[in-house]
């Protein structure tokens, strides 16, 4: 892969003698597979010039795809200036966080409001297609992405590429979630395990490096990281060069040359092998297989824990084509996705079929007078509009885009002949995964009535808060450091919280309630992401405030073993929780069935 360095700066464009020689643009970098695949990670400013360079090469039905790693200004912020997007003919896919609330177009086109841009996002002449990510992989052509969470105030994406034997990781913007690693020092357990094993022998890291270790402690929580930890976690995860970036607006060419020496001075002393530099803007660099490999971190292919699609895979691809050869590259690309595929011709049996089959997507062909894709599109709305399911996806398979007759028929997007098997591949893909996800309620427990019964001869309900149960969640809170923790106790149509810590309502409608869900299967439930999980994805509770992204419950199991609600966690942001700290929120449900029982009950046993 070849690697081009377009904006180098961190927060703000930084122009001026002071930086001219590691360069003043913000946060872009040009990929190339070996093959020619165009990947541009982000879209600082530093997309401008790299616009100008590929307009320069006056390639006709340019095809490229932008990684962004989230919307905060200096990684968007040369998107409306990048010359490709505005040419007709050209074709760009543009991928970032699923954010919460609004999707990824939605907080590109904010920028362009009239009020901020003179041209709106719906004026850029180039095909488009945007596709939210949540953690896990996908393929761009050749490479193979993998992504991760970020710890970042926004919903960030770290992208992993993988092609031609080698592998880039991109990471930026990204702070230690453990602050003692700052430093350099202490042992990396946890998150930044995970995170370590993200970039695991990765032959280019390239990664935010805007602090060093003693500007840090007053910068705890900007999310960005010290020199020293992406030297540190680089050399743990056995990166081979590292390619510090997104520079501190505030650190001058000589300072970045201070620091730089400094670490590599330090590396020298200890003997490590891995090669650390400063992105220099404009500088481009060959990643090749290394003949040489560090015998324990060979360079593994790095095994995302979901694949991005796992959620859905359970339901169907849904045909409706002619053409052999179209239905032969569709079927093997969704085969491969391991997606079961239904086959119809008319508008009869695509009616039942996805009555019977509730395929998650639907292609159908355009093609008169062989097939009348758009009258088997209105006939699966007018069913669905009856079933009251509207989201799902339909897309025109056709020689030729009308999107007014498209828009009537109710097509989600196209998909142009000709196109290749991995394009199809990445399109199948990309579309299950935007495929709304609808939430599940929770089943009604078997012992339901005796489960209230006991419920209610607690006498608590309703009653006043009180220290002995507002300390568990507070503790709770603190321990696992996350904003909501609570004691919810699931009532016949409600959850009421005898404690809530971090947030202020007293209690919900049972049919939300992610308690319900533990209380009726008994065992600690744990969602890392809810947009990943099919049974949350959509819930009120996490599509609107308080937007859980993470959950844990444990469930209050009574000595008469009624299950009446659980202690829990809650956070706005998609983490994990490791094998011990599951034992000690555990430990915490324990001390509060405790107090559920009653200082008097308690004394006594
Ligand atoms: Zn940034
Ligand atoms: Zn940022």
């Amino acid at each position: 892969m070849r690697i081009q360095f377009w904006g180098t700066r961190g927060s703000i464009a930084k122009p001026g003698p002071s930086t001219a020689r590691y360069g003043g643009n913000t946060s872009c970098v040009e990929v190339r597979s070996a093959s020619g695949t165009l990947v541009v990670l982000d879209c600082g400013t530093g997309a401008h010039p790299l616009g100008q360079k590929l307009m320069s090469a006056g390639l006709k039905g340019m095809r490229g795809h932008i990684l962004i790693s989230h919307t905060h200004w200096d990684h968007i912020q040369g998107l409306p200036f990048f010359a490709p997007l505005f040419v007709p003919g050209n074709d760009w896919e543009i991928y970032g966080p699923k954010g919460l609330g609004q999707s990824l177009r939605e907080a590109l086109a904010g920028q362009m409001q009239y009020t901020y841009f003179p041209v709106t996002l719906d004026q850029f002449g180039a095909t488009i297609r945007y596709h939210d990510l949540v953690e896990g992989s996908f393929e761009i052509d050749d490479i193979k992405v993998s992504t991760h969470y970020l710890n970042h105030p926004a919903l960030t994406l770290g992208y992993r590429m993988e092609a031609d034997g080698v592998a880039v990781v991109y990471c930026c913007d990204h702070e230690p979630h453990s602050p003692i690693l700052a430093t350099g020092q202490g042992e990396i357990t946890g998150q930044d395990q995970r995170y370590a094993a993200f970039i695991d022998g990765a032959d280019l890291l390239i990664h935010d490096a805007q602090y060093t270790a003693e500007e840090y402690p007053a910068k705890v929580g900007w999310g960005h990281s010290p020199i020293e930890y992406a030297v540190k976690i680089g050399q743990h995860a056995g990166v081979k060069r590292i390619a510090l970036t997104h520079h501190d607006p505030l650190r001058d060419d000589e300072a970045i040359d201070r620091v730089l020496e400094s670490v590599r001075a330090r590396l020298r002393e200890n003997g490590s092998p891995i090669e650390v530099f400063a992105a220099v803007e404009g500088q481009t660099v060959e990643v090749e297989a290394s003949v040489a490999k560090f015998s324990e971190h060979p360079t593994g292919e790095f095994q995302a824990e979901t694949r991005i699609e796992q959620a859905f895979v359970r339901r169907s691809l849904l045909l409706g084509i002619v053409d052999p050869h179209v239905t032969a590259v569709l079927s093997e690309a969704a085969r491969a996705e391991g997606i079961p595929t239904g086959f119809v011709s008319d508008s009869d049996t695509a009616q039942k079929l996805i009555l019977e089959d509730r395929p998650s997507l639907v292609m159908l062909e355009h093609d008169v007078p062989r097939i009348d894709g758009m009258e088997i599109c209105r006939a699966i709305r007018r069913d669905l509009v009856a079933e009251d399911d509207t989201k799902l996806p339909i897309i025109m398979v056709a020689a030729r885009q009308d999107l007014p007759a498209g828009m009537a028929a109710g097509v989600t997007d196209w998909l142009i002949k000709p196109f290749t098997i991995s394009y199809a591949r990445t399109k199948v893909r990309a579309w299950i995964l935007r495929a709304a996800c609808h939430w599940m309620k929770a089943s009604v427990p078997e012992d339901e009535e005796r489960r209230l019964a006991s419920l209610h001869e607690l006498s608590i309900l309703d009653t006043e808060p009180e220290e002995r149960f507002d300390r568990i969640t507070r503790l709770a809170a603190a321990v696992f450091d996350v904003p909501i923790a609570l004691v919810s106790l699931v009532d016949k149509d409600r959850q009421w919280f005898k404690s809530c810590h971090g947030i202020s309502a007293t209690e919900t409608s049972r049919e939300v309630s992610f308690c319900a869900h533990v209380v009726c299967n008994r065992e600690t439930m744990l969602v890392s992401d809810t947009l990943q999980d099919p049974r949350f994805g959509d819930n009120p509770l996490v599509v609107n405030d308080p937007r859980i992204r993470f959950y844990a419950g444990c469930p209050l199991i009574l000595a008469d073993g009624s299950c009446v609600g659980t202690l829990c966690l809650v956070d706005t942001r998609p983490r994990s929780l490791e094998g011990p700290d599951v034992g000690l929120l555990q430990d915490l449900r324990d001390l509060t069935v405790q107090e559920l029982r009653g200082p008097d009950r308690f004394r006594g046993t």
